[in-house]
């Protein structure tokens, strides 16, 4: 039996992505710049409805940018969800700002309110704020928005996992100043590697903001005829190329965003009776994307999750623990974190990522959901 993979890349049954790439080749733009990049800018903003996109080489990229354009600079506190990947605060570091963390709510799995709230008592000339929309579930954007209004401070939300998710009507990506989106090979729309910046800030201020995200990205190269540069600039830009990816991508998401949702439906349907477990929460009103279906076993559930993971590792199957709250990895040592109970850390040892890809028929998941129910007898 092929093996199954938590999220691998799904290229459209009409060959989309390929007819953009062969016009990239037949007018020979094989350049981080080209008509795909800029057609991808502008379909990726009309889908989520944002004022500018700028395409980028990573999601890391993109989030590196963001908080440059936020002007995010050596010392300056920047609060950041701590149950995510590790990208979402890695760019924190490259710029030497101090990262401040903190903990989820048990009803988005994001952000939390309450601690946000507690870390701007304690740190009120905080730089940025980045809630993430985790597994493309949406964060509380409503309350989130509403306490980062009151302090002045910007909203970058990352977004990379999330890409389709509505939130009261929605785009999540689009409520913050600035939206990370990811293009790696697991997400929903992949360019095998790649990312996106989105601008929500009025149409004048979008434009000149995001023509100096172009800038950074391209060397901080200045219009002059010799090669003059008076900042520090990075190689960022997306490759033609790859844009011609994500446009055929973008063709079919809303076909991927619904078997990702059926993918999680599935799952809820046929393992939701065994003790001990519960699922990723979804509301009334909102459209997670379900990037990863998600599943939560309890302190009194029999059987834990490296159980689950092992045994489908025996079967050929991928599926992953929840990831590691950043105020616990290694690297970040030291940061400060605002805590709401500790719901980051128990979602991580409670939590099992279960195969999560768009190939996978209902055999496949029949045969997931048997051996995983082999556990429970
Ligand atoms: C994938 C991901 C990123 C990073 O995106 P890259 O394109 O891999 O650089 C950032 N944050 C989260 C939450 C992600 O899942």
């Amino acid at each position: 039996m092929a093996h199954i993979y938590l999220a691998s890349p799904h290229m459209s049954a009409e060959g989309y992505e390929q007819e953009y790439i062969k016009e990239a080749f037949d007018t020979n733009w094989i350049a981080p710049l080209g008509k795909n990049v800029n057609e991808f800018e502008k379909e990726l903003s009309a889908y989520v409805h944002a004022q500018d996109a700028a395409a980028l080489s990573a999601g890391t990229a993109a989030m590196h940018l963001a908080l440059k354009a936020v002007g995010v600079g050596e010392g300056d506190i920047v609060f950041c969800q701590s149950l995510t990947f590790s990208a979402t605060a890695n760019p924190i570091a490259y710029e030497k700002a101090v990262p401040v963390f903190i903990d989820s709510d048990r009803e988005t799995w994001n952000m939390s309110p309450g601690a946000l709230e507690r870390a701007f008592a304690k740190y009120p000339n905080v730089k940025a704020v980045i809630p993430v929309h985790l597994y493309g579930l949406p964060a509380n954007m409503d309350a989130i928005t509403e306490i980062c209004k009151k302090h002045g401070v910007p909203i970058i939300e990352d977004a990379a996992e999330s890409l389709g998710t509505l939130y009261h009507g929605q785009y999540t990506g689009t409520f913050g100043d600035y939206g990370v989106f990811s293009f790696n090979g697991n997400k929903i729309v992949t360019t095998s590697g790649g990312g996106m910046l989105v601008c929500s800030l009025p149409e004048e201020q979008a434009k000149e903001r995001m023509a100096k995200v172009r800038f950074w990205a391209t060397q901080s190269r200045e219009p002059a005829r010799h090669y003059e540069h008076k900042e520090i600039g990075y190689n960022y830009r997306m490759s033609n190329i790859c844009a011609g990816i994500g446009r055929g991508q973008l063709r079919v998401i809303e076909r991927r965003i619904e078997q990702k949702r059926h993918v999680f439906t599935y799952y809820q349907e046929h393992l939701g009776d065994l003790a001990g477990v519960s699922f990723m929460p979804l509301h009334e009103g909102e459209r997670a994307i379900c990037w990863l279906s998600v599943m939560q076993l309890s302190d009194d559930c029999p059987v834990k999750p490296l159980d689950v993971i092992f045994t489908l590792e025996r079967g050929d199957i991928e599926s992953r623990p929840v990831w590691k709250p950043l105020h616990l990895q290694p690297v970040f040592a030291g940061s400060d974190y605002f805590d709401n109970g500790g719901v980051a850390e128990s979602l991580f040892t409670h939590g099992v990522c279960l195969p999560s890809d768009t190939k996978m028929t209902d055999a496949d998941l029949e045969r997931i959901c048997s051996i995983i129910r082999g556990l429970w007898k």
